[in-house]
């Protein structure tokens, strides 16, 4: 296999170079990346002794523990297909993926084991279950603690070094199962390929470790004095792609540390960024929003942030200028991506995001996006027209775990239909208007809901706000808007209506608009659940 091109062993080669520096903190617990990379293998190799085989599914279900990335790292050296699901679910929700997936070991926390346990003997299928952080005893035979195998966090150092298992691997292989959000039905697994995994990351790191390896030399070690070490406070789940490629790009390709955090809370978030010199944080445009109104962030030294970055779901024009105004010596950016894309696709950073506030931004350098008549799939439209993005590139999978029909429906002909709508300008800059499921037809008049969103937003008393249609007899569905104000905030519905009957056409003027008393319902991805809202409308809803 060492001649072969690269495959997520490789990534965790290179990681392995980056030695004594420190790679995960969460709380008071903290591993080097040599502490990683030992227990990474001693887990793999257990994987293996309990008769994981290439393919198996592995199911990694943490909150964002140091464990995760170890979980899955482990997964992957042993050949596994890993298969993180969603911390979020309930326990039939767990039996769902876990059923789904076939997993045949599940790696889970305390708290999962929890939900999951009146689910086990549901699960035949499912061998073995290695639970960390568990306090009291497991109650099903199947169930290790996963201390046993690799001890406390802030003991991997001392566990032994092993070889890596010998298991070949080749970019085409599958890799992982990631199960997309779920906000406009179940939730899809979508089959990702090494290749996928790693033509997501700058590729320049892994190429030099391998080079290094083939000529059968050791990897040089890197001297972390003369480079300054990339901190990312993640506050995004790793169970979702964005999350989990945080372990990838800026940490074992370039020798990042990762800050986790048990829950996010801005003024936590706040007290790590000045106490482990965060340079990059965000995910999505929700938690920029708490950063930039906090009361007490002036508290606080900021000042080490480089980047702000946030995507997976709409973020208001308005966030950038506030970022650039708040955090003075850092980027703001943005990026749009798919669990299907394996993450970020487009990505938008600094001026060029000042300047175009409402764009994605451009392509990766490997991908290509193209506008199509969403009536027929097939019309490529020019730049400036509005239609469904098709997009085509390494990092998208090909297709859904164990879903035939809706593979076949949204994997075309090697391009992957996204279900949003969008349009290109002609320098590729991407401008996502709405889902496709996300638009209001009132009487036959196009109503995306995230344009008068981004009008309700810009109201200084508006902090959450969802556009839905309600049904109407004679005009299928007229546009609603659920909102919640700031603490203190006192805007009044017509204030509202006619704050966007400034902006906006008339047909498109929410005709009512709800105060929801706390922020909005959202999923785990940090989506406004809309279904969800639907009863802020009690009337309407049930005459539909
Ligand atoms: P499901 O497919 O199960 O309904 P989901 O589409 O929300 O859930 P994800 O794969 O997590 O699952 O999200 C991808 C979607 O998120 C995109 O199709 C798009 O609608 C939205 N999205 C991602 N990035 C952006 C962005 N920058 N701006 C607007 N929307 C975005
Ligand atoms: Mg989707």
């Amino acid at each position: 296999w060492k001649n072969a091109p690269p495959t997520l062993r490789d990534v965790f080669l290179n990681g392995m170079r980056f030695k004594d520096r420190e790679f995960l903190v969460h709380e008071d617990e903290r591993a080097t990346f040599d502490a990683f990379g030992r227990a990474t293998l001693t887990l793999a190799h257990r994987l293996i002794a309990d008769g994981v085989r290439k393919g198996d599914r592995v199911a990694v279900i943490m909150r964002n523990l140091p464990e995760w990335p170890v979980a899955f790292w482990a997964g992957q050296l042993a050949g596994a297909i890993v298969t993180p699901l969603n911390a979020w679910w309930t326990g039939a929700e767990l039996e769902y993926g876990l059923a789904d997936s076939g997993a045949k070991v599940a790696i889970v926390d305390d708290e999962r084991l929890e939900r999951l346990s009146a689910h086990l003997k549901s699960l035949p299928g499912l061998e073995r279950v290695y639970v960390s952080r568990l306090r009291t005893a497991a109650g099903d035979d199947r169930c290790r603690r996963l201390e046993e195998v690799i001890g406390a966090v802030n003991d991997w150092g001392g566990l032994p070094e092993l070889a890596l298992p010998d298991v070949p691997l080749a970019p085409e292989d599958d890799a992982t199962i990631l199960y997309t959000s779920g906000t406009t039905g179940k939730p899809k697994g979508a089959l990702g390929t090494h290749r996928n995994m790693t033509s997501n990351i700058g590729a320049g790191g892994i190429s030099a470790a391998r080079n290094f390896l083939r000529a059968g030399q050791p990897l040089p070690e890197l001297d972390a004095t003369k480079l300054p070490q990339r901190c990312t406070l993640l506050v995004i789940p790793m169970f979702h792609a964005t999350g989990l490629s945080a372990t990838l790009s800026p940490a074992l390709n370039a020798g990042g540390k990762i800050v986790l955090m048990r829950k996010w809370e801005a003024e936590p978030a706040m007290r790590l960024i000045e106490r482990e010199k965060v340079t990059a944080t965000g995910g999505v445009p929700t938690i920029a929003w708490q950063l930039i109104e906090h009361p007490a962030r002036a508290k606080y030294d900021l000042s080490s942030l480089v980047t702000v970055t946030y995507g997976g779901a709409p973020s208001a024009p308005e966030l950038v200028r506030k970022i650039a105004e708040t955090f003075p010596g850092s980027q703001p950016g943005n990026g749009w991506g798919m669990t299907e894309t394996t993450a970020t696709f487009t990505s938008h950073l600094g001026k060029d995001y000042e300047h175009r506030p409402d764009s994605a931004g451009p392509a990766a350098p490997v991908g290509e996006m193209q506008i199509r008549d969403p009536a027929d799939g097939r019309t490529v439209l020019p730049a400036g027209a509005v239609g469904e993005l098709w997009v085509k590139g390494p990092q998208v999978v090909k297709g859904y775990w164990n879903k035939p029909e809706a593979t076949a429906e949204t994997f075309v002909d090697g391009w992957l239909r996204t279900g949003d709508l969008a349009r290109l300008d002609e320098e590729g800059f991407l401008f996502i208007i709405d889902r496709a499921k996300d638009m209001l037809i009132r009487g036959g008049e196009n109503i995306y809901c995230v344009e008068v969103e981004n009008v309700l937003y810009e109201h200084p008393d508006v902090m959450d706000a969802a556009l839905i249609g309600i049904p109407h007899k004679t005009l299928g569905e007229e546009p609603a808007a659920v909102v919640h104000l700031r603490p203190g905030g006192r805007a009044t519905e017509e204030e509202l209506r006619e704050l966007v009957r400034s902006r906006l056409a008339g047909f498109k003027v929410p005709v009512k608009i709800a105060f929801w008393p706390e922020t909005l319902p959202r999923n785990a991805n940090g989506k406004i659940m809309k279904s969800e809202l639907k009863h802020a409308f009690p009337r309407e809803t049930e005459a539909a």
